[in-house]
């Protein structure tokens, strides 16, 4: 007999009869002897629709009526769940975040969990229930509702495993399982049958949104048998897991992460003197926006620089807006900015111990003639910014200049 999480996505809950589904599979479980805690999604579609609601009211609608107004997306699917569940017979009950004391900080929309009291969960599973949790969702110190981000849900999912100390928690979706890239991009991206929490992890961080960032982390931190797997078929999914336990199948590239929610944004004639990375920087910085890759380059009359960097899409226009007002004080010459930018990066703990697999990467994309704009290299991966409309040519090329469709075994020597 295991302890299993199970967290079912919005498409997985998307209509009622995706609820029965769910349900079904869940009383399968439990005949295997399992005991349950199932953490569910708002319905497809539903948090959308609920922030679409909250912009006709107003243009930036304060963080804490907001988190009240998303949270009620999951309490619907858990007691629709829980329904479904009783219906045919096995015992269940429903809890909101609030319920189960998933206690998390005060930081509306994307609060994070401090702690969980477990003893109502376990109360119900020694009781013989099955235990449905709305995921996304906590509550903070003063009892105001939080949200976690989103597709924080796995998030919830993991923190209540790590919690309960269960034997491995499981993340049903729309697919089934972590693909060397997005397969709806790329159709012939590969499932893999393992990948390292730390793949894993640079993945989500680079725009892979299979798994929230914070669930593989908090699943590393503690520990936390984590499978990605479909809610429509059966499989084994991916098990993500340490370095050690993958090493054997270990390839040099895992996978390739896009991220479509970057903008760039250029000063050029800057005069090249100390400080002024800070004075353009700082009141970016001030403005709490986050700043991602950062390129400088010397100008062509080698007295002032071009400073580049990228920063989410939705900060774009409060950058512009900050970084004119510098250029002016600076006296640089120009302000420029572009939204039609992606970017793309390979993968791979086995890339701490080869190189060359940078100029693979820019070899596959100058064969296509995709133009690099910048570039940023970790031990475990290696990033490039390129325009929009060369997405899908640009992953599809790396993908097959890495060899990702084959299996790992055998690969190490053509890929080196
Ligand atoms: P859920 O609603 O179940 O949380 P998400 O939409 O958040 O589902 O995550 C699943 C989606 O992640 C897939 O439909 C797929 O398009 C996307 N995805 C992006 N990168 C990958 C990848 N490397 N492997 C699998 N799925 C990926
Ligand atoms: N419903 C939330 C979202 O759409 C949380 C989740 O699905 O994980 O982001
Ligand atoms: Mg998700």
């Amino acid at each position: 007999m295991a302890l299993l999480v199970l967290k079912f996505g919005g498409t997985s809950v998307g209509t009622t009869e995706r609820i029965r589904a769910v349900a079904e599979r869940a009383m399968r479980l439990r005949d295997e002897g399992h005991q349950l805690v199932i953490v569910v999604s708002a319905m497809s579609g539903e948090t959308d629709r609920l922030l679409g609601l909250a912009g006709e009211l107003h243009p930036r609608a304060d963080g804490r009526e907001l988190d009240v107004l998303l949270s009620t997306g999951e309490q619907v699917t858990i007691a629709l769940l829980a329904m479904a569940l009783e219906a045919q017979g096995c015992p269940a009950r429903s809890y909101t975040g609030a319920q189960v004391m998933i206690r998390t900080d005060s930081a509306h929309n994307k609060a994070r969990i401090r702690s969980i009291d477990d003893a109502r969960v376990r109360g119900d599973l020694e009781a013989g229930r099955v235990v449905v949790v709305a995921g996304f969702q906590g509550v903070d110190d003063e009892g105001a509702i939080t949200t976690l981000g989103r597709g924080g849900s796995d998030t919830t999912a993991v923190a209540l495993a790590a919690a309960l100390k269960a034997d491995e928690c499981r993340i049903y979706t729309d697919v089934d399982g972590v693909y060397t890239t997005d397969p709806r991009l790329v159709p012939q991206a590969r499932r893999l049958e393992r990948i390292t929490f730390e793949e894993m992890l640079e993945m989500a961080s680079l725009g892979s949104k299979v798994l929230q960032i914070r669930a593989v982390e908090f699943a590393g931190k503690y520990n936390v048998p984590l499978r990605v797997l479909s809610s429509f078929e059966e499989g084994t999914g991916t098990l993500i897991t340490t370095e050690e336990d993958a090493a054997v199948e270990q390839a040099l590239v895992a996978g390739i992460a896009f991220n479509k929610d970057e903008a760039q944004l250029t000063v050029s004639g800057v005069p090249d003197q100390p400080g002024v990375a800070h004075r353009i920087l700082g009141p970016v910085a001030d403005a709490n926006i986050e700043v991602d890759m950062i390129v400088q380059n010397v100008g062509e009359d080698g007295r002032t620089t071009d400073f580049t960097f990228t920063v989410h899409r939705n900060d774009y226009d409060k950058a512009l807006e900050l970084l004119q007002a510098a250029a002016r004080e600076l006296g640089a010459r120009e302000v420029s900015g572009d939204v039609h930018i992606v970017k793309i990066s390979v993968v791979g703990v086995g890339m701490r111990s080869h190189a060359g697999i940078a100029s693979r990467m820019f070899g596959a994309l100058s064969r296509e003639n995709i133009n690099i704009r910048m570039i940023s290299t970790s031990e475990i991966k290696v990033s490039v910014v390129v325009d929009e409309k060369y997405l899908e040519l640009a992953v599809r090329a790396l993908h097959d200049a890495f060899e990702l469709e084959q299996e790992a075994a055998g690969l190490h020597e053509s890929q080196g």
